[in-house]
Parts: structure tokens; C-alpha cells; sequence
């Protein structure tokens, strides 16, 4: 069963369409990611959502029920907002009882739940403090557990770690999704980080100005991208324009607009066989070889000069230009001996190891 659909959603803002027909229907128990970039529409999606904005045409529907005319405090569902929103006068322990003080919860039973969530977040010696004696990171924690205390069916989390530094950022991901995890509710996330998005999410929608562009697994997101903006977006690549020139059943003849002949399989990321008309080509870094000379057999084989080379510690990242012009990234696993800058270094690649994209 599904826990969130959104038909045919839009949503105007002083006559500018910020959502335009969004579908979606992410599964009960699922982690799913909105990822985009900034302005794209993913807070407005998640506040449609929640509740804090009405459509002004579709559905949002949650277990099935429509939402439309239900009030966010009653929908069962719970937002992590981007700045946490705690109430800054309130303690730890009275920020994440707030949830059942409303519902007029026992005082017995908000007492054990209150417990129950921060020990669940790790607060448990955090109860008598308030938000401003608390790092980001902690604060963070007080939002989920406020998040949670209502046993919600789904959470709803508006780039809850964007404000933390990196190396707590990754800590809080695989909290997240170890609390994930242990409570079996719906995660719908929302982040502009790809990286983040990959590693936690079952499934992704990727959104571009107002529209989902693709939905999918990690995998079928970087391996498969279904349009040019997809394989840019997620991950790093090296896009070349161009057009197909030929076509066999098992291979595509492609030449660029800078003149480069590529060898492409003739199926685009959606299965559907290409046959004619213009292309983008995705390879990914860690798809190109690297060379000193041409290798005998090698299709899809470039010359070109070292431009630049960035250090990143678990692998090497190189700018090649090529002499088309075109400058790839090239990732490779050590340093390469590159004498100087006038060395011809040889790019190359399989016909599998490349996409094109109508
Ligand atoms: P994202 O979360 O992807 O960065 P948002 O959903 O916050 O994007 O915003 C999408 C667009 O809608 C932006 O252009 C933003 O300025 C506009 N927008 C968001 N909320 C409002 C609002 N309440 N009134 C008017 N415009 C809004
Ligand atoms: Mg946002």
C-alpha cells in the first residue's frame, strides 16, 4: 500500500507555478527522497503534504484518505523543519511533549513517551535545557524526537541536516536511518544533496523546476538517468552534444558537435531503442580509461593534455583537455605519472560505458 499520493498536484504562488502536476506514491515503510535544486519546489511539495499548504489543483492523499479538507494537526503526519522551529522558551522536555500536551495526552503516559523519544535520539540528560544551550546537532535531535512523539505514520523532514558541519552531517545520516530503521514509519526527505539522497534513500524524485524529472532507486538514478539533468545532477559526468549518425541493432554512431565519433549501445536509460536525431552522451569519471598510448582495440578513444588534478584522498580526480575542446573529468583510483603538461595522455571508454540521452 501506498502512505503518501499526490495526484496531478500544483501549486500557484501569486500566479507563479511553483508545482506543476506532480505524482507521486511513496510506499508505507518507505525512505523517500525529494532531491533538487534550491527553489525547485521541495518545501512547497512537503508543506502540501503536511498540511501548511493546500493544492490548487490535485489530490494529496495519505493512506488512501484524501487530505484535502483535513487540517495539518490532524493529518498523521509530522514535519522536521529546515531551521528545527523549536520554541526557544520552552525546555527540551516541554518542546517534545508539546505534540500530546495538545492532544490532551495522560500525564502518566506523555510522561513515559516523552522519555521514550529523547532516549530514542540519544537527549535522555537533555531534558531541562533549552534550545539555546544545545549544539545544532542536538537541537536537531529535539526536533525528531518531537517529530516522532506522536507515532505519526509518516515523517516529514525538510533538509534536517543542512545546517550541520560535514562530519556530523554523516553522523546524523546514519542515525537517521538506523531510527528509520527501528521505527519502520515512512521517511519522505527533502534535500538538495545528492550524496545524501543516494546513500539513505529506497527511492528518489528528482524534481526541476516544479517537476518530478525521474523517480527511481539509487541505482537506476546514477546508472540510469533519463535526461541530461538527472546524469548532471546526480553525481558527476561528462556530457557531450551531438547528434547520431548512424544506427545498427547493436551499436549508434554518434558525432558530437565538436567533432568527436563515439560508439554508443543503442538503447537510451529508458529502454527505448534510439535510432536518429540529437543526442547528449553521459560518461561517467570513473568510466574513462587512462592511457600513455592508444591502445590497439580501444573505441572511443581521445587524445588530450592534463589541465588540472584535485587530490580527494580515497581517489584522484583529473581534468583532461581534449583536442575537440571538450575538458573531461577523469576519476582514478591512484596518482598517475604525468611527466608535464604536454605529455598526450589517451582517454578511452566501452560503448557500455556511456548513455545517450534523448
Ligand atoms: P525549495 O525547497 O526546492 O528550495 P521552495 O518550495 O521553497 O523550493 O520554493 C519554490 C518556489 O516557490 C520559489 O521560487 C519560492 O520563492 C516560491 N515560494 C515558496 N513559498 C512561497 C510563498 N509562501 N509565497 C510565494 N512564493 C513562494
Ligand atoms: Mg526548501
Amino acid at each position: 500500500g501506498f502512505d503518501v499520493e499526490l495526484r496531478k498536484v500544483f501549486k500557484v504562488f501569486n500566479g507563479d507555478t511553483v508545482v506543476r502536476g506532480v505524482d507521486l506514491s511513496i510506499r508505507r515503510g518507505e525512505f523517500f527522497s525529494i532531491l533538487g535544486p534550491s527553489g525547485c519546489g521541495k518545501t512547497t511539495t512537503l508543506r502540501l503534504i503536511a498540511g501548511f499548504e493546500t493544492p490548487s489543483a490535485g489530490d494529496v492523499l495519505i493512506r488512501g484518505q484524501s487530505m484535502l479538507n483535513v487540517p495539518p494537526y490532524r493529518r498523521p503526519a509530522n514535519t522536521v523543519f529546515q531551521n528545527y522551529a523549536l520554541f526557544s522558551h520552552l525546555t527540551v522536555w516541554e518542546n517534545v511533549a508539546f505534540g500530546l500536551r495538545i492532544k490532551k495526552c495522560r500525564k502518566s503516559e506523555t510522561q513515559e513517551r516523552v522519555k521514550e523519544a529523547l532516549k530514542l535520539v540519544k537527549m535522555d540528560g537533555f531534558a531541562n535545557r533549552f534550545p539555546a544551550q544545545l549544539s545544532g546537532g542536538q537541537q536537531q535531535r529535539v526536533a525528531l524526537a518531537r517529530a516522532l512523539i506522536n507515532r505519526p505514520t509518516v515523517v516529514l523532514l525538510d533538509e534536517p541536516l543542512g545546517a550541520l558541519d560535514l562530519k556530523l552531517r554523516k553522523e546524523m545520516q546514519v542515525e537517521l536511518s538506523n531510527l528509520h530503521q527501528e521505527l519502520g514509519v515512512t521517511f519522505v526527505l527533502v534535500t538538495h544533496d545528492q550524496e545524501e539522497a543516494l546513500s539513505l534513500s529506497d527511492r528518489i524524485a528528482v524534481m526541476v523546476e516544479g517537476k518530478v524529472e525521474q523517480i527511481g532507486t539509487p541505482s537506476q538514478i546514477y546508472d540510469r538517468p533519463q535526461t541530461p539533468f538527472v546524469a548532471d545532477f546526480i553525481g558527476d559526468t561528462n556530457l557531450f552534444r551531438g547528434k547520431i549518425e548512424g544506427a545498427h541493432p547493436t551499436m549508434l554512431w554518434i558525432i558530437t558537435d565538436r567533432g568527436l565519433k563515439m560508439k554508443v549501445q543503442p538503447t537510451d536509460a529508458s529502454g527505448l531503442p534510439l535510432t536518429s536525431g540529437a543526442v547528449v552522451v553521459s560518461v561517467r569519471p570513473e568510466k574513462v580509461n587512462v592511457s600513455f598510448s592508444p591502445p590497439d582495440d580501444a573505441i572511443n578513444c581521445f587524445e588530450g593534455r592534463l589541465k588540472h588534478v584535485m587530490y580527494l584522498g580515497t581517489h584522484v580526480h583529473y581534468v583532461v583537455q581534449l583536442r575537440s575542446g571538450d575538458q573531461l573529468t577523469v576519476r582514478q583510483p591512484n596518482a598517475l605519472n604525468v611527466p608535464d603538461s604536454d605529455t598526450p595522455i589517451y582517454l578511452h571508454w566501452g560503448a557500455d560505458d556511456c548513455l545517450a540521452l534523448p
